[in-house]
């Protein structure tokens, strides 16, 4: 049987070798300090289990910020190497490691560099491969937070930036400049839910040797692999499904090239955007029911939106479940399925809209998604307040738009609750 005994010999104890093993013969190896050092060095130095035996089913969080080496090449190694050992963990820890493979590995990916928060590995996807005053090609009506890191790159930087529809492969060639580093897409847009034309855009990318990345948070890895259909670097804010739970805020970049794994793994580490190992736990932890909550939400949005498109109180309903979404077609052949998010536009504009968010009872009336609650808002007052009439007519987005981030309660219940809110 395998147990971990944490030493605790006293002062009487005869004295055993430094880095030797606790006593007894069945004792679990534990690495110790020698008896005969003092009470105060011993207090510091704590028994530290050794060479596990037995592996944990459950990713262990490896709280330390520092690894000790009795190769002094290892640790050397660990600075500068991100498949290498453990040094110091804003370069690599265990734990952080392991939400990295385990999301290269749904994606496919050579490699993942996991970050403090979806803007994190926003900034390390792009950072990495922009040059001041290059050009950039990103897709119209991306998230708000994009919008404004690329408006701080712009003016920082010079980075300069030219807007195309995600669907629109031909609008992106002729956007193309001698120095354009990157095109920049989303799989599903907020909060309209346009879905992006990602193996055609990939594809002009491509060939003119710019860097495709495409944020693909609204899709999960379960609905949508980027890398598999030509896109260079994909990342997500693991805030919302891969965690999950509405209870950590993380991020995670994957690579289909080692040369920009490597650049995004410095970027990272240099600009100090890597995670804590216990937000690193808490989405490995999520990503174990990812399945299991997109489907059940997929499938509640999906029958949310085909009632809702039949209430009198609705004018469009935006998902691409709907046969009417401008990108269904594309939708069914690209994606492994519709996804959770949707919205709709209220007849009667923004206090209409405001009206029914502020009756809705089971639905929580706040930003955010991709936990298993449901939630609603009003992109026009809240995410999208800065955009000015026509900004927001260009994003699709009327004074009535609701969005909901549909969770896995019951359908019945989530209905009961819309249906009431609407009906007033
Ligand atoms: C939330 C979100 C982000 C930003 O993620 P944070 O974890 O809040 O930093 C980026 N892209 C999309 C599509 C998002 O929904």
């Amino acid at each position: 049987m395998t147990r971990v005994t944490i030493d605790n010999a006293g002062p009487e104890d005869p004295p055993i070798a430094d880095e030797q093993l606790a006593a007894g013969p069945d004792a679990y190896p534990v690495r110790r300090s020698t008896a005969r050092r003092s009470l105060a060095t011993r207090a510091v130095h704590t028994a530290v289990p050794t060479d596990v035996q037995g592996r944990p089913v459950s990713v262990p969080i490896y709280q330390t910020t520092v690894f000790a080496h009795d190769d002094p090449d290892l640790l050397t190694d660990s600075l500068d190497n991100p498949r290498g050992a453990f040094g110091y963990s804003r370069m690599a820890n265990p734990t952080v490691r392991a939400l990295e493979t385990s999301v290269a590995g749904l994606e496919n990916a050579v490699g993942a560099v996991a970050t403090s928060s979806g803007m994190g590995a926003i900034h390390t996807a792009l950072g990495a491969n922009l040059a001041a005053g290059g050009h950039l090609v990103v897709q119209s009506s991306i998230y708000g937070g994009t919008t404004g890191l690329l408006s701080d790159l712009s003016q920082r930087w010079g980075i300069r930036i030219t807007q195309v529809s995600g669907d629109r492969p031909d609008q992106l060639e002729a956007a193309l400049q001698p120095d354009t580093r990157a095109v920049y897409l989303e799989t599903i847009s907020n909060p309209v839910t346009a879905v992006a034309d990602l193996p055609a855009m990939c594809a002009v990318a491509s060939r003119h040797g710019v860097i495709s990345v495409v944020d693909n948070t609204f899709a999960s890895p379960l609905l949508c692999r980027p890398l598999d259909l030509g896109a260079d670097i994909c990342l997500h804010s693991a805030t919302k499904y891969l965690g999950g739970h509405s209870d950590v805020t993380a991020g995670v970049v994957t690579y289909a090239d080692g040369a920009l794994f490597e650049a995004g793994w410095k970027f990272a580490v240099a600009t100090g955007v890597t995670p804590d190992p216990f937000g690193a736990w808490l989405v490995i932890r999520g990503l174990q029911t990812l399945p299991l909550r997109i489907r059940a939400a997929t499938d509640n949005a999906t029958e949310l939106a085909a009632r809702l498109a039949a209430h009198p109180a609705v004018s469009t309903v935006h998902h691409p479940s709907r046969p009417n979404h401008p990108q269904h077609q594309l939708a069914t052949s690209m994606l492994d399925g519709y996804g959770p998010m949707l919205s709709f536009d209220v007849s009667g504009g923004k206090p209409a809209a405001q009206a029914v968010i502020g009756r809705l009872r089971l639905l929580q009336n706040a930003t955010s998604l991709g936990g298993v609650e449901s939630l609603a808002m009003h992109p026009a007052s809240t995410s999208h307040r800065h955009y000015d009439a026509a900004a927001l007519r260009s994003a699709g987005i009327a004074d009535g738009t609701v969005r909901i981030s549909t969770g896995v309660e019951d359908v019945e219940d989530l209905w009961a609750d819309l249906s009431d809110a609407l009906d007033g």
